[in-house]
């Protein structure tokens, strides 16, 4: 087995915090992920009262990079999507007084 020197990252191999396998390549991906979910309960009736998802910079593979690129990309659009209908909303909402 040939030994490769890793730079800052010493003797153990980076493994990809998403999938799981291990990083061969020089490139480093680092991204944003859901680290976890944090879930609080009521005392008493110890229904969930809260979720709280936590995320962190981790270094995945290329692959997973990619997907979550696309997550995050998709995410932001529906976003934009929203925030224009929230907008589009509040317009009429205005016009409708202004003209009624
Ligand atoms: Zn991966």
């Amino acid at each position: 087995m040939r030994c490769e020197y890793w730079g800052d990252i010493p003797s153990r191999m980076p493994t990809c915090y998403r999938c799981g396998q291990p990083i061969t390549t020089r490139e480093r991906f680092r991204r944003k992920v859901k680290t976890g979910e944090l879930l609080r309960r009521r005392f008493q009736t110890s229904k969930p009262s809260a979720v709280t998802t936590r995320f962190g910079m981790r270094m995945v593979c290329r692959d997973c990079a990619h997907t979550l690129d696309a997550e995050w990309r998709r995410h932001e659009l529906v976003q934009y999507v929203e925030l224009f209908i929230a907008i589009g909303l509040l317009l009429i909402v205005l016009l409708a007084r202004f003209f009624g």
